[in-house]
């Protein structure tokens, strides 16, 4: 027999049914699995804004209560503590599932929970979707192209992943999801969309969560030298993730499936990126190298082609611009107010 969250009655359930793409919607009803992280709370900011009501989804296992404080008197907003590795009952239009640590010093730390929450969670969130007729949005990963043979990449490229590495648990995880995903549109007629999103920054990152722009960030506000791995030559693309989020909204409420690249272009080497934070914060940051880590993709970059022609979304914050954004919030959570405003000058 099934095992359901007790929580799953804390919804009540109102007349189902799909509303027709083109007809003017008010208050859809939206889960946000992982909504309490970092790119999840920034969604749920919108989705509220625009006047949906919105469920969250979301273990804290990464994600902060922080995050999503400001909505809390908002009865339009509701949040479940929840595990999506298990089952759950909701009644609902739309899901944006986004459940799973992003980082890699976060996904390695657990990797088995990190294959059951690509997995079973991502099964579970689909099943829902199934029963209640609403539409699926996953959020995969660039990882899926591994350490891509080809550059830029496109959403055709099938991707060169190493199976049995550290980092397997997260890029097939994820690629496994988008197999779930595609098999439930296929099978069972649901309506689902992915996007395939590549390296994002910005307010309420995970201040110690090891990935390069939070880690650069936080040394250069905190006087420590920036950790730059290997050769500092690999490269990725930085996106704001308020563009991010512009481009999951579209996706949503577009009539495309994909997958799509949602992702910044500009390309930056490491010590590239360690100049930008260095002109940002501090000109005279040091930099420190140290070992990389295994199957560490040398390159990436997307090409946006597709989302582009196909729903009409392009980044439109540069790095340079993004940057002071999260440093203001950065300067604001290390230092506190008071001794950050005593820091800005
Ligand atoms: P995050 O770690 O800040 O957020 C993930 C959220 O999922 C957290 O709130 C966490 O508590 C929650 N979560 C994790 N496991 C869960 C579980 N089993 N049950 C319920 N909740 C769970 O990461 P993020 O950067 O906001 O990433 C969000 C999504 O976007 C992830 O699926 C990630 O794979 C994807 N993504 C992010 C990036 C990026 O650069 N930020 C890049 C590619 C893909
Ligand atoms: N599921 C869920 N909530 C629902 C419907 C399904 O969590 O509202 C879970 C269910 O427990 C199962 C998974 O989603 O583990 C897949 O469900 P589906 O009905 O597609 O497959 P089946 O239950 O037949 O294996
Ligand atoms: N990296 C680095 N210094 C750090 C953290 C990461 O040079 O303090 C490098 C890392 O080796 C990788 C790149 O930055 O080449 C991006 O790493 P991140 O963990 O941010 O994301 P992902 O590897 O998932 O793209």
């Amino acid at each position: 027999s099934r095992h359901l969250s007790s929580s799953s009655s804390s919804f009540t359930p109102m007349a189902m049914g799909r509303v027709p793409l083109g007809l003017k919607r008010k208050g859809l009803r939206v889960v946000v699995t992982g909504g309490a992280g970092f790119v999840g709370s920034h969604l749920v900011d919108r989705l509220l804004a625009r006047g949906d009501s919105v469920i969250v989804v979301d273990n804290l296992f990464t994600g902060r209560k922080e995050n999503i404080l400001h909505h809390t008197t908002n009865p339009n907003f509701e949040m479940i503590r929840h595990d999506v590795v298990e089952p759950i009952l909701l009644e609902v239009d739309q899901i944006y599932h986004l459940a799973c640590p992003a980082s890699p010093v976060h996904y390695k730390h657990n990797p088995v929970k990190t294959i059951k929450t690509n997995v079973v969670g991502t099964l579970n969130m689909l099943g829902l979707a199934k029963r209640v007729g609403a539409r699926f949005l996953l959020t995969s990963t660039s990882e899926v192209y591994g350490d891509p043979l080809q550059h830029p990449q496109t959403e055709a490229y099938w991707g060169n992943v190493n199976p049995i590495g550290v980092r397997s648990c997260y890029d097939e995880g994820k690629r496994t999801a988008e197999t779930l995903t595609m098999d439930y549109h296929r099978g069972a007629n649901l309506e689902v969309r992915i996007a395939r999103i590549f390296n994002t920054y910005g307010p309420r990152m995970c201040i110690d969560d090891g990935r390069v722009v939070s880690n650069f960030v936080a040394q250069a506000l905190r006087k420590e030298p920036l950790t730059v791995y290997g050769d500092g030559k690999q490269t990725r693309s930085f996106q704001y993730v308020s563009d991010l989020v512009e481009g999951l909204m579209k996706l949503m409420e577009g009539e495309h499936v994909g997958p799509f690249n949602l992702g910044n272009p500009g390309e930056f080497t490491m010590l590239e990126l360690a100049k930008v934070v260095q002109d940002t914060i501090d000109p005279n940051a040091r930099i420190e190298f140290r070992a990389n880590t295994a199957d560490d993709p040398h390159k990436r970059k997307p090409d946006i082609s597709r989302a582009k022609e196909l729903l009409g979304w392009e980044p439109k914050v540069s790095l340079q611009n993004g940057l002071p954004l999260m440093v203001q919030d950065f300067r604001n959570r290390i230092f506190g107010d008071h001794k950050a405003n005593a820091n800005a000058g």
